[in-house]
């Protein structure tokens, strides 16, 4: 028998991801396929629009076959959708600092036994080069990634990292957001990531299934289950309270992360009264050295849909997010059902924004060393003008990281569905600034009527009135406006 008993408030890994919890649920589930009283039950709960489902409602929706079902899951992720984040989808960038890494993940290129990839760690003025090339395509928010390795990327490095980010200004650009995404590491580092002003602190348990876990990471200090899992309640105790979650679907059996995935979600709540503030939604794909058709728990298309829609409906209050691993069609398709947030103009690979920029290509080494294909290849101004075309409004607001809305207090004002009354106007004046410094003409032009559109949606007139002072200031130089 387990030493574990499940609690979703302690602070011991096998405890609140307790594995006889994941299994007794999924049983459950599966016990109460087609039980269409019990899934009505769960679909009409009042507190749905506000609480999300627990762990055991949302694995027995998982686990329903008849389409029915899945139409009334897919108009309910649209309405939250609709509800808590209106028609704004915000924009960032990943910017890749070194691919050198000590871990020997299976899934990815970068692991160490990976003798035939170009290795490479950024320079502070390599970092700010590519910075100003982000920044001249017109990218306010980032995501700063670097593989595990002590001695080449140490903290000092990404801190001083970070200072760079922060520190370039270029023509009207700036990057007034930087988001992380390193290894599992110390309160005392989570506490010194917190003070050098990061927004979100983003981990990926990769899969929650110890056993799976363990084949998966064989040797370095990921292959420490509890210390990985664990790694956001010491984001916590040093102080971020803005931590963004996610699970590689592919790698394991997708019932058993999705169900471990929402523990994680309620133990942050049950533990430190506020939970994630994004997940992430990766899902396994081909780089250099790693083949996904060798991954036998490939998740296709249409249950893809299924996880994303379940996700928005089970946890409103968490921001979603989509990488360019998925192609413009599926991309299309993930925000009508609960993505809020997409990368755009991507590269995974350590440099390549700057050289791009300056030469219209990457070099050999750049090319050989993404981290995943891209099956987005299109500019930040081709997915800016794609989205207004289907209807949404880019955003590139960085505001409440800057106005202190984190942790608890993003929450609660999500929760009571005042967030929007700031996403909306500082989506439009953010896009603003975007079209009049980056945007093509094409561009411009598609945005006309989405801002008119959008501005007529401001439900509060003096709202309205200071954002369209604003938009005229914007238009006049001024940068930087925020509710
Ligand atoms: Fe290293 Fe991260 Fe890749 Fe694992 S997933 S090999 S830790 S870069
Ligand atoms: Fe995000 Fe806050 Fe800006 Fe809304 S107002 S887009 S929640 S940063």
């Amino acid at each position: 028998m387990s030493e574990f008993v499940y609690n979703p408030a302690s602070s011991v890994a096998g405890e609140f991801i307790n594995d006889a919890e994941v299994c007794a649920t999924i049983e459950y589930a599966l016990q109460n396929k087609g039980n269409t009283g019990l899934v009505d039950e769960i679909l009409s709960k009042p507190s749905i629009m506000k609480d999300g489902l627990t762990h055991r409602e949302a694995a027995v929706l998982l686990v329903q076959e008849d389409q029915s079902v899945w139409e009334r899951i897919y108009a309910l992720a649209k309405e939250i959708k609709r509800k808590y984040y209106g028609n704004r989808i915000v924009m960032f960038a990943p910017l890749y600092l070194s691919n050198y890494c000590v871990n020997s993940c299976v899934y990815c290129p970068y692991h160490r036994q990976n003798k035939s990839i170009p290795r490479k760690k950024l320079t502070q003025e390599e970092i700010a080069r590519e910075v100003i090339a982000l920044q001249d395509m017109g990218h306010k928010r980032l995501a700063i990634e670097a593989g595990e390795h002590p001695e080449l990327n140490p903290i000092e490095y990404i801190l001083e990292s970070i200072d760079t980010i922060y520190s370039i200004k270029h023509k009207n650009g700036a990057i007034r957001r930087v988001n992380v995404n390193i290894a599992a590491t110390t309160v005392e580092n989570y506490r010194r990531l917190h003070e050098a002003g990061i927004g979100t602190y983003i981990l990926f348990q990769e899969t929650y299934n110890k056993r799976r876990y363990e084949m998966l990471h064989p040797h370095g200090p990921k292959s420490d289950y509890a210390y990985h899992t664990e790694a956001m309640d010491r984001a916590q105790e040093g102080g971020i309270d803005d931590v963004g979650m996610g699970v590689l679907f592919g790698l394991s059996d997708y019932k058993y992360d999705f169900t471990a995935l929402v523990m994680h979600a309620e133990h942050l709540v049950a533990r430190f009264g506020v939970g994630p503030h994004t997940i992430s939604l990766p899902r396994i794909c081909d780089a250099d050295d790693i083949d996904s058709k060798s991954f036998e728990n490939g998740i296709p298309d249409w249950l893809f849909e299924r996880i994303t829609a379940l996700l928005r409906i089970t946890v409103p209050y968490t921001g979603m997010i989509i990488s360019t691993r998925e192609r413009p069609s599926m991309r299309r398709r993930l925000l009508e059902l609960g993505v809020s947030q997409i990368s755009g103009g991507s590269k995974t690979s350590v440099g390549g924004y700057a050289d791009e920029a300056e030469t219209g290509r990457l070099t050999e080494d750049e090319e050989h060393s993404a981290q995943f294909d891209v099956n987005d290849n299109r500019t930040l101004d081709e997915v800016v003008r794609w989205l207004l075309e289907l209807g949404y409004i880019p955003s590139f607001c960085t505001a409440c990281y800057k106005s202190g809305r984190t942790g608890d207090r993003f929450m609660s004002l999500l929760k009571a569905g005042q967030i929007a009354n700031c996403c909306g106007p500082n989506a439009i004046m953010t896009l603003k600034e975007y079209l009049i410094d980056y945007a093509s003409p094409e561009t411009r032009k598609a945005a006309v009527p989405v801002i008119q559109r959008e501005l007529g949606l401001i439900p509060n007139p003096v709202t309205k009135e200071k954002c369209e002072t604003m938009l005229e200031r914007i238009e006049h130089g001024e940068r930087d406006f925020r509710f």
